[in-house]
C-alpha cells in the first residue's frame, strides 16, 4: 500500500490518492464526482436508501479500459471499491473509506442475429437489452424490471419468469469479459477458464469485475406465440379470499408446466381505500385459449376483473417500472421452499401479519408486500451444473418493505422476518433455501446449496481472489 495505514484517516486519505491518479488515466467520457459536485446526488441515487453510505469519490466508468485502471489502481493502493449497476441492490455502497465504480454509462449491447447472442456491457441494464433482442427477432431470460442491473442480475443466479422455457437467466450465460482481482482482463468461457464459468453462473460478482456477458438468444418463436407476446392478467380478490385463492392456484403452481408463472401478492388496494387485497399475477407463455384453460380454476373464483392481455418481449417489465423508481426504504428477502405451501390458513396468517405491520406504521409503509412467486422449472438435467444451486425450489416466498420515513426501519424488518417465519416454519431446517440476489446475511449454505457446491466456489475463490478485493463471500 503506497502512504495508507490502517486508520479511519489513513483509509480516507488512500481513496483520495486513487482518485487523484485516475483523473488523468481515464477515457475522455468517465467522470469523478465526490460530494462537493452537482452530479453527485444524481449518480449517487439508489433503488432503496437502507444502508446508503457516502464514498469518497463515484468513478464512473466509460470503457472496458476505465474500469481495469480503476480497478488495478485501488487493488494497489489497498482502497475497498464496489461496482454500482443498476443500483438495485443493499450492495452497491460503501463510505468515505472506497469508491464506487459506476457502471451506468458503461452500457452497450450488442444482438449476433445469426449467431443468437446478445454481449451486454457491465452497466447496462435489463431494458438495455430486452428492446433490441426483440427487434432482432430475439430473446433471453432476463429477470422482471427494466432497470436492474442485466449483469448483476445474470451471475447472481438470476430468477426469471422464462425459466421453464429458456432456463435460469444464468443458465444463458456463455462468456464473460471480466478483471480480476490482479487486474488482469481476462476471457471466461467453455475453452478459457472453463471453471471459472461455472462460478460466474451463480456467483459472478464474488471472481471479478465484469466488463461484458454473452448470452444465448433464442427465436421469439420459443415463446410459443407467432407474434413475441405473452400472455398477462392480474386478478385482484378482497384479502379474505386468500384462502380461495392459495387452494386454486397451489396445485398450478406445482404443476410441471414450462409454460407458466405466477404470482400471489398480499397488498394493500392501489384505490387508496385502505382495504387489502390479494393479487394473482399470472403469465403464460402460449396462446390466450391455452392460458385461459390452464388458469380456469383461478378466474372460476370471480377476481374483481381479470384484465388478461397479451404484452411483447420489449415490454414484459413495463408494468413493473412502479416499483423500480429510487428512493424510499425498499428491502426484499426471500426463502426457497421445496414444496408449494397450499395451506390456506398458513396465508390467512400472512394476510394478517401484513395488515398488523401497515396499521403499526401507517399509508406510508403500505406499498409493502407479501408474495409466493413460482416459475416454470423446465425438465431436470436440462441446464449445466453451476454455482446456482435452486432447482429444487418448488416457490418463493417473498417479503418486500417500501416505506419513506426512516422510523420504520425496526418494524418493517421485524415484519419481513415474521413473513418468512409464517411460512418456512412447516418445512425442516436445512429444507428452506435463500438467494443472494435478495439477502447476503442468510447462511451461506443455504445461497449455495447442493452436493459440492459451495466447496468448489470456496476453492475458486481462493485461487482467484484469495484476498477478498470482491468482498469475502466464500473465502
Ligand atoms: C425491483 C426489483 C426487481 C428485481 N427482479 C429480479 C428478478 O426478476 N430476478 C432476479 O434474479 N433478481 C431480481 N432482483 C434482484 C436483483 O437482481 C439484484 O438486486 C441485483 O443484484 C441488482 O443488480 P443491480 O445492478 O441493479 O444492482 P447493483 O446494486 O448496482 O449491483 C448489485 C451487485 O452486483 C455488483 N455488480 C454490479 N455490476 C457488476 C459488474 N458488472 N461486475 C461485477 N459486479 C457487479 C454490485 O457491486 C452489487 O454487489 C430484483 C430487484 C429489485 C429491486
Amino acid at each position: 500500500m503506497s502512504g495508507t495505514s490502517n486508520t479511519t484517516e489513513g483509509l480516507y486519505a488512500a481513496a483520495k490518492n486513487v482518485v487523484a491518479d485516475l483523473a488523468s488515466k481515464l477515457s475522455s467520457n468517465s467522470k469523478i464526482v465526490t460530494e462537493q459536485d452537482a452530479e453527485f446526488k444524481v449518480l449517487h441515487e439508489r433503488w432503496t436508501n437502507i444502508g446508503k453510505k457516502t464514498p469518497a469519490a463515484i468513478v464512473a466508468v466509460a470503457t472496458e479500459a476505465d474500469v481495469q485502471e480503476t480497478v488495478k489502481l485501488c487493488v494497489a493502493h489497498g482502497v475497498e471499491f464496489v461496482p454500482k449497476s443498476g443500483g438495485h441492490s443493499l450492495w452497491s455502497t460503501i463510505g468515505a473509506e472506497g469508491i464506487i465504480i459506476d457502471l451506468t454509462a458503461f452500457n452497450a449491447v450488442v444482438v449476433d442475429k445469426e449467431a443468437r447472442t446478445v454481449t451486454v456491457s457491465g452497466g447496462s441494464q435489463i431494458k438495455d437489452a430486452v428492446a433490441p433482442l426483440y427487434k432482432a427477432g430475439l430473446c433471453a431470460p432476463f429477470g422482471t424490471a427494466n432497470t436492474v442491473g442485466s449483469v448483476a442480475q445474470a451471475v447472481n443466479g438470476g430468477l426469471t419468469i422464462f425459466s421453464g422455457i429458456l432456463g435460469q437467466t444464468s443458465d444463458a450465460i456463455l462468456s464473460a469479459r471480466l478483471v480480476t482481482a490482479a487486474g488482469d482482463l481476462i476471457t471466461v468461457s467453455a475453452t478459457s477458464h472453463p471453471e471459472l464459468l461455472y462460478a460466474i453462473k451463480g456467483a459472478g460478482t464474488y471472481f471479478g469485475l465484469i466488463t461484458s456477458l454473452t448470452f444465448r438468444a433464442s427465436p421469439l418463436s420459443v415463446l410459443n406465440s407467432p407474434d413475441g407476446t405473452i400472455w398477462k392478467t392480474a386478478a385482484p380478490f378482497p384479502a379474505a379470499r386468500i384462502g380461495e385463492l392459495i387452494s386454486a392456484l397451489a396445485p398450478l403452481a406445482a404443476s410441471p408446466e414450462p409454460r407458466a408463472a405466477g404470482a400471489m401478492v398480499i397488498t394493500k388496494s392501489p384505490h387508496g381505500d385502505g382495504s387489502t387485497i390479494v393479487l394473482a399475477s399470472l403469465i403464460f407463455f402460449g396462446s390466450s385459449e391455452d392460458a385461459n384453460a390452464h388458469f380456469a380454476p383461478v378466474k372460476a373464483l370471480g377476481p374483481f376483473v381479470w384484465g388478461e392481455k397479451r404484452v411483447s418481449y420489449a415490454n414484459i417489465n413495463d408494468d413493473f417500472d412502479p416499483f423500480c423508481v429510487t428512493g424510499g426504504f425498499k428491502r426484499h428477502i426471500v426463502a426457497g421452499v421445496p414444496r408449494v405451501p397450499g395451506e390456506p390458513a398458513v396465508w390467512e396468517a400472512e394476510v394478517k401479519a401484513y395488515e398488523s405491520f401497515i396499521e403499526k406504521e401507517g399509508a406510508q409503509a403500505a406499498r409493502s408486500m407479501a408474495c409466493l412467486m413460482y416459475v416454470g422449472k423446465g425438465e431436470a438435467g436440462r441446464w449445466e451444473e453451476s454455482a446456482y444451486g435452486h432447482r429444487n425450489v418448488a416457490a418463493w416466498i417473498e417479503a418486500v418493505c417500501w416505506y419513506t420515513e426512516e422510523k420504520s426501519y425496526e418494524a418493517a424488518w421485524e415484519w419481513q422476518v415474521e413473513a418468512l417465519r409464517i411460512v418456512t416454519e412447516r418445512y425442516e431446517v436445512g429444507e428452506t433455501e435463500t438467494f443472494q440476489n435478495s439477502q447476503r446475511e442468510t447462511p451461506i449454505e443455504s445461497r449455495f446449496p447442493g452436493e459440492g457446491r459451495l466447496e468448489k466456489l470456496k476453492t475458486l475463490k481462493r485461487e482467484w481472489d484469495p484476498k477478498g478485493v470482491f468482498t469475502d463471500v466464500l473465502l
